[in-house]
C-alpha cells in the first residue's frame, strides 16, 4: 500500500498555525505527538492534505504549578513530562497519576494530554480527571483567543467544539479548593498497551465531616466522558459513610451508557463502574481526610 501523501508544516508562533489551518482548509489536521494522528493516517481512517506540527512552537510545552492561577499545560507538554513533574505530582497527583496510567513509556514520550483531549476518545484517560476539577482550555483561532470549560468542550467521538483555524493552546486547571480530594481508577484488557474501557475520575471536598462538592466523571461508557449528576447529588451535604459511596457509585453507574465493543461488553462496563466509583471516591475522602490531619 503506497504511504500516504500530505504537505507538512513546522511554524514557529502560533499566529503561523492558525494561519497554516485558515489557508490549508477543512483537510488540514494539527499534530502534536502524533501518536493518534499519524496511526488513523497509516490506518487509512483519515486523509489529511497537510499536517500542521505544533511542537517547534517555543513554550508551548510549558508547565506551570501556581498557587494562585493554578496549573497550566501547555499544547505540546509531554505526558511524560505532566507525570514525572514534581509541582504537578505534589499539588495535582492525580493530574499526574493519570499521564503517567495513559499508554506505555514510548507513547508518553511523544504524546501530549492536550493532544489526548482534542483526540476526543471517549476512553481518553486524561479527561475525567481534569473535567473533576474544573479545567478549561484556552484556544486560539483566527478570531482571537477564547476558553472554554472541559465538560463542554467534547461533542461526540472524535469531536471537539474547536471552529476552523482553532488550536488549543493549554489546558488549565484551577487550585484545588481547601478541603478537596482527587482520584482516577481505569481499567484495561491489555494494560498500558491498550486504551480504557472503564474510567472513573473524581474530585470531591469536605468540610469537617461534611461532603460539600462533589465531581464523578466517567469515561469510555457514554459518546463523551461524562458527569454522574445524580450520584454526585447523592453525596453533596452528607456524611461520606462506605455505605453512601456505594450507593452513589451504583447510581453513577446506571448513570451511563456504555457500548459494547472490543474492548469490553456493556454489561461488564456498567458493573465496572460501580467498582471504579467505589475506589475513586473511597481514595478521594482518603486524600482530603488525610490534608485536613496535615494543616
Ligand atoms: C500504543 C498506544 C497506546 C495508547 N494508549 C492510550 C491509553 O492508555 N489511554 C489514552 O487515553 N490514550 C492512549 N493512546 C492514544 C494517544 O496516545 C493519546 O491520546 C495521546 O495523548 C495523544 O497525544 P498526541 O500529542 O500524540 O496527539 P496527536 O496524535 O498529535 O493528536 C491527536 C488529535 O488531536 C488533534 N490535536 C492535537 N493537539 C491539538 C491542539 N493543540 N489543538 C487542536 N487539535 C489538536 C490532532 O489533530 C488529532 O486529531 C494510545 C495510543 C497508542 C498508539
Amino acid at each position: 500500500m503506497p504511504a500516504a501523501q500530505f504537505d507538512y508544516i513546522a511554524p514557529t508562533t502560533v499566529d503561523e498555525a492558525v494561519a497554516a489551518l485558515v489557508n490549508g482548509g477543512k483537510d488540514t489536521r494539527v499534530m502534536a505527538g502524533g501518536t493518534d494522528l499519524i496511526v488513523k493516517i497509516r490506518h487509512r481512517m483519515l486523509f489529511p492534505t497537510c499536517i500542521v506540527n505544533l511542537k517547534r512552537i517555543a513554550g508551548l510545552d510549558a508547565i506551570s504549578v501556581d498557587k494562585k492561577n493554578g496549573l497550566t499545560i501547555g499544547a505540546t507538554a509531554l505526558l511524560a513530562d505532566v507525570a514525572a513533574n514534581k509541582g504537578i505530582r505534589r499539588h495535582y497527583p492525580t493530574v499526574a497519576e493519570a499521564a503517567g496510567a495513559t499508554a506505555n513509556v514510548q507513547v508518553r514520550n511523544m504524546g501530549t494530554v492536550v493532544g489526548n483531549l482534542c483526540n476526543a476518545s471517549p476512553s481518553a484517560d486524561n479527561a475525567p480527571t481534569l473535567m473533576a476539577m474544573g479545567a478549561t482550555v484556552d484556544i486560539a483561532g483566527p478570531s482571537g483567543g477564547r476558553s472554554m470549560p472541559l465538560d463542554q468542550f467534547f461533542q461526540g467521538p472524535g469531536v471537539t467544539a474547536l471552529e476552523t483555524g482553532e488550536i488549543v493552546i493549554a489546558v488549565r486547571v484551577p487550585p484545588p479548593p481547601a478541603g478537596s480530594g482527587t482520584a482516577y481508577h481505569s481499567l484495561s484488557q491489555r494494560g498500558k498497551l491498550d486504551c480504557s474501557a472503564v474510567g472513573v475520575g473524581t474530585m470531591i471536598v469536605l468540610n469537617d465531616d461534611q461532603c460539600t462538592d462533589a465531581r464523578i466523571i466517567v469515561g469510555a461508557c457514554a459518546p463523551v466522558p461524562m458527569r454522574t449528576r445524580a450520584a454526585e447529588k447523592m453525596l453533596i451535604g452528607k456524611r461520606m459513610t462506605d455505605t453512601l459511596i456505594r450507593q452513589a457509585a451504583q447510581t453513577a453507574s446506571e448513570e451511563t451508557s456504555p457500548i459494547t465493543d472490543v474492548r469490553a461488553s456493556a454489561s461488564y462496563r456498567w458493573k465496572m463502574v460501580a467498582v471504579l466509583a467505589i475506589r475513586a471516591l473511597t481514595d478521594a475522602r482518603q486524600m482530603a481526610l488525610r490534608k485536613s490531619t496535615s494543616k
